[in-house]
């Protein structure tokens, strides 16, 4: 594999094409918005900058990566030669379905088909593909530059050569995969989301205040970020979208979105991305209270 697409320029896609890049792959990063591109370059390059500074890449790697990047506003400019497609784009089952539909009539039939879904059936996705042995999980988490984790997801009929043939890719983008089956939410998803519902549960019913309870998971549980700010990172409505699709998946009110999540998303408040979520991240704060999250 030498050549790769990755469809979808934000949080999560211009990251897949950051480590791609890195490790040698020519990369087409797609997205429908020309916007999302160049601010998905800009955060690579951000991204290169800050580990050129901590001196773990050299000036030479950093230029060598975005060299290795073409950007693309149509799907068709950029998939008709790869190897593989990793699709990022947003966490819509319609939106989904209908660029596999495409990347099954526009790739080679040897192109395997990956998704980054968070929650949406695998299986579904290769429904509409005429190579649903051929289409997989990509689960990776979030920053994936820093994340070693890749969550592996096995369709229905994903063959067993493609599952080992992503499995070593993984590990050569310096990657741990870890093989699940294809039920909603997967493995990651279906812990973490009933977590994150139920921190936006307890400010709902006002038990206590963002800063407290993320404090509380912090210290008291030791991790790394609290709930709250972990939602602003991965995005409201993503979290929204994961936990209608468990909701629908399992028929069980377990995974019912919290009602203020659902009111946060229709207002815009998405979190890191639109600036504001549980917490605030317009320009001034943004530098001392994200970056400061990765270093
Ligand atoms: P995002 O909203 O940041 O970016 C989605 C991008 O997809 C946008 O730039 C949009 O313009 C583009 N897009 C939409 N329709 C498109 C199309 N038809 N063709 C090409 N581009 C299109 O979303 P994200 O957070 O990067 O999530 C992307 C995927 O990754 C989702 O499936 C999500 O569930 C999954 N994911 C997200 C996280 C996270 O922490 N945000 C973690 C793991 C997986």
């Amino acid at each position: 594999m030498k050549k790769i697409a990755v469809i979808g320029a934000g949080t999560m896609g211009n990251g897949i094409a950051h480590v791609f890049a890195q490790s040698g792959f020519n990369v087409n990063l797609i997205d429908i918005s020309q916007a999302s591109l160049e601010r998905g370059l800009a955060t690579i390059a951000n991204n290169l900058d800050r580990m050129v500074a901590k001196e773990s890449i050299s000036e030479t790697n950093k230029a060598a990566t975005l060299a290795n990047i073409l950007t693309f506003t149509h799907i068709m400019d950029g998939v008709s030669e790869v190897d593989l497609v990793v699709e990022a784009a947003t966490e819509n089952l319609d939106i989904k379905l209908k660029i596999f539909k495409n990347l099954d009539e526009m790739c080679q039939p040897q192109t395997i088909l990956a998704s980054n879904t968070s929650s949406i059936s695998i299986t579904q996705i290769a429904s509409v593909t005429q190579r649903p042995d051929k289409v997989i999980g990509m689960h990776f988490m979030n920053p994936v530059p820093i994340m070693k984790l890749v969550e592996i997801i096995r369709g229905y009929s994903t063959s067993d050569e493609v599952t080992q043939t992503i499995m070593d890719l993984s590990e050569k983008l310096g990657k741990t995969p870890t093989e699940v089956n294809d039920y909603p939410g997967f493995v990651a998803n279906r812990i973490l989301m009933p977590m994150i519902n139920e921190a936006i549960e307890t400010l709902y019913h006002g038990v206590a205040g963002v800063t407290e309870i993320d404090t509380v998971m912090k210290l008291g549980m030791a991790h790394p970020m609290g709930p709250l700010q972990l939602a602003d990172f991965i995005g409201l409505d993503v979290c929204l979208s994961i936990l209608n699709v468990m909701y629908d998946g399992f028929k069980n009110p377990k995974y019912a979105p919290c009602p203020l999540l659902v009111n946060m998303v229709m207002a815009g408040k998405l979190g890191v991305k639109s600036g504001e979520g549980f917490y605030d991240y317009s320009e001034s704060k943004k530098a001392e209270k994200v970056s400061a999250q990765f270093k």
